[in-house]
């Protein structure tokens, strides 16, 4: 562990991260680095969107709500789940106004192309999930936490320290305890990490599914329990990168600590739903049948959909990294995908 005081001009992690992420999502056209679920396949896409119409008859039938997605990258998903719905559901679809959360200006042009067709009116865009107008609401994210900001702490004998960023290089500097979500007595030189913006939504969400009607859905990358230990990742041209290097040309993220997640949602007082694994989910929601049908519908792509219901379902690939969450306004029923069984 580095234990240089940092220079003057050094960066908290968070605010490193923050920089370095939003200038690469403003310059970085998705998926040069990295490939996510929607990308892989349809199906991810028309399975949340039949999450979002059942979860929508569920609240009601409500003649009027918003259905919103957090990250939306290249558009993808919201495009394969308005599909879906305007097929399945025509009612939902005219009930429905699709707002985006998004803060790249590359981005917001990538999904205004790939939603053109869904629409008739575009899609109106915000840079954070607080200002979302009231009412009813369907919420989506699927590898938006990860990229959120987080600040790392270390446990030493001599109390707390904070790293800090500077000439591609970690500090530390001695910092008041933080406040953790996890109280667990820490081993000397544990690391921790701390996602505050995470938690702000939580708690956000929380309060807003308590007095209005709704319900969100995050599939990321994380742990089911808190976890220490430094999970700071970058990847640049498709490849594991130093973290530090680079800043705005490597994507950044951390793995989401869900229990501290799900915990800020509950105490504000949504009703918290998982999680489970990614591959228990999508299979519970008919990944496999659906998949079949297309197969058969398509002959020629029926390979490339096989592999990847794969690749988003089995253990070994993505179905069992990313899990996913469920918050939802108490006293409506338990969401497709989480009726049964313990979380995993
Ligand atoms: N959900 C998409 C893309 C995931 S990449 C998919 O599954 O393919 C992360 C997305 O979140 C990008 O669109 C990025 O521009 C956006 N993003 C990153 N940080 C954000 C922030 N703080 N607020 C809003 N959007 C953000």
């Amino acid at each position: 562990m580095t234990m240089r005081a940092p220079p003057p001009h050094a960066e908290r992690l968070d605010h490193f991260m923050a920089r370095a992420n939003t200038r690469y999502y403003a310059n970085t056209p998705l998926l040069s680095d990295f490939i996510t679920a929607p990308e892989i396949s349809q199906v991810f896409g028309e399975l949340l969107g039949a999450w979002a119409a059942m979860v929508w008859q569920s609240m009601g039938s409500p003649a009027s709500f918003i259905l919103a997605e957090a990250g939306p990258g290249r558009g993808t998903l919201m495009a394969d789940a308005l599909r879906l719905i305007t097929r399945a559901c025509p009612a939902m679809a005219q009930a429905m106004q699709v707002h985006l959360v998004e803060t790249s200006p590359l981005m917001r042009a990538e999904q205004a192309k790939a939603l053109r067709a869904s629409l008739t009116t575009p899609p109106h865009w915000h840079d954070r999930l607080e200002t979302l107008p009231d009412g009813p609401l369907i919420l989506l994210a699927n590898e938006f936490l990860d990229a959120l900001p987080i600040r790392q702490f270390v446990h030493t004998p001599d109390g707390w320290n904070e790293r800090y960023v500077a000439d591609e290089r970690f500090y530390l500097a001695p910092c008041p305890a933080p406040v953790l979500p996890d109280a667990r007595p820490l081993e000397p030189d544990t690391l921790v990490e701390l996602c505050e913006p995470a938690l702000a939504i939580a708690a956000w969400l929380g309060q807003r599914l308590a007095r209005t009607p709704g319900a969100a859905l995050f599939i990321d990358y994380g742990h089911a329990s808190t976890l220490t230990g430094d999970s700071l990742q970058a990847l640049r041209h498709a490849r594991p990168a130093a973290p530090l290097e680079a800043a705005g040309q490597a994507d950044l993220t951390a793995h989401v600590d869900f229990t501290a997640f799900g915990a800020a949602a509950r105490q504000a007082g949504a009703c918290v739903y998982g999680t489970f694994t990614q591959g228990a989910f999508l299979r519970r929601l008919g990944l496999m049948e659906r998949t079949a049908q297309l197969a058969a519908a398509a002959p020629e792509q029926a390979q490339a959909l096989l592999s990847g219901a794969e690749r988003l379902a089995a253990p070994e690939k993505m179905g069992h990294l990313f899990r996913v969450m469920a918050l939802l306004s108490p006293g409506l029923p338990a969401p497709p995908g989480f009726e049964e069984g313990l979380p995993t």
